[in-house]
């Protein structure tokens, strides 16, 4: 699943192409995939290309807007003739001709360039919706843990209320958005923090030293383009570095940076968690 880097890095490469081309026509491959009345963007324009949690959201000079949830196997990818442009889950439809037999939906815009969602397991979605209804989708999610309004006393707020682990903490989006199961293993690598640890047993110091790891860890994802953890044939632009600067995530057996001790794998809040024995504490 892309994690909020990976999204936010389609939607800065979206941004670069997309704002001024105009809808000729919308062709919904599959109809699970839409949502709304295709003729209510029609003639559209886009403005903007802008991001709440891993929405990305398409705006349109009409009043109208698609928003994108790429959800497990989505993908967004810009086409115009030799140019390719997005992102999403790697597969061979990042470089082989589309539409494919995964494409759920494509946005023509009668010059010859086309943007294409594609998406394996029909999860993602794409919506058009008015300002009003894609406020009322965005209250559903918390602020990026990169938003200056999460603050320590903010977290803390949160981890003194319950007695879950704290990684379970870390990966709820009602709390926070934008740490997946990479970032949360990385963060609390960095912070030496023990994934196994219950909210409630950390002090405030910690819970800073956590955060701001956690701020650390994102941010470097969204330098780095995100992680594509699957192999796939590298293509430019499509195809983010931060797999390869990871501190423990899928590096079972190797050292810790902080200590050199071996890093080990479990399974913490349903997920496979990596993580030092040594100097997370
Ligand atoms: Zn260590």
């Amino acid at each position: 699943m892309p994690e909020l880097p990976e999204v936010e890095t389609v939607v800065r490469r979206l941004q670069e192409v997309l704002p001024g081309k105009q809808l000729a026509n919308l062709i919904v491959h599959k109809e699970k995939s839409f949502e709304g009345t295709v003729k209510d963007c029609l003639g559209g324009t886009i403005t903007d290309i802008s991001r709440k949690a891993k929405l990305i959201r398409i705006h349109l000079n009409n009043e109208m807007s698609f928003l994108v949830h790429l959800k497990m196997t989505g993908q967004l990818i810009y086409v115009d003739g030799e140019t390719r442009f997005g992102g999403g889950h790697p597969t061979a439809d990042w470089v082989e001709s589309l539409p494919s037999g995964h494409t759920r939906i494509t946005f023509d815009f009668g010059d010859g360039s086309f943007l294409f969602f594609n998406d394996q397991r029909i999860f993602g979605w794409v919506r058009l919706l008015t300002a009003t209804e894609v406020q009322h989708e965005f209250s559903k999610y918390a602020p990026d843990v990169i938003d200056e309004v999460i603050s320590t006393h903010y977290l803390w707020q949160h981890v003194l209320k319950t007695n879950r682990v704290i990684k379970s903490v870390l990966l709820d989006s009602k709390i926070m958005s934008g740490l997946g199961n990479i970032y949360v293993c990385d963060a609390l690598n960095l912070a030496q923090i023990s994934p196994y640890r219950r909210a409630t047993t950390l002090s405030y110091s910690e819970t800073e030293r956590l955060l701001d790891a956690s701020k650390a860890v994102l941010e470097k994802g969204i330098t780095l383009g995100g992680a594509t953890i699957e192999h796939f044939r590298h293509v430019d632009g499509f195809s983010g570095d931060y797999q390869k600067e990871v501190l423990v995530y899928g590096r079972e057996g190797e050292a810790c940076f902080n200590c050199g001790a071996k890093i080990i794998k479990e399974k913490i809040a349903g997920r496979g968690t990596y993580f030092c024995p040594a100097c997370q504490i």
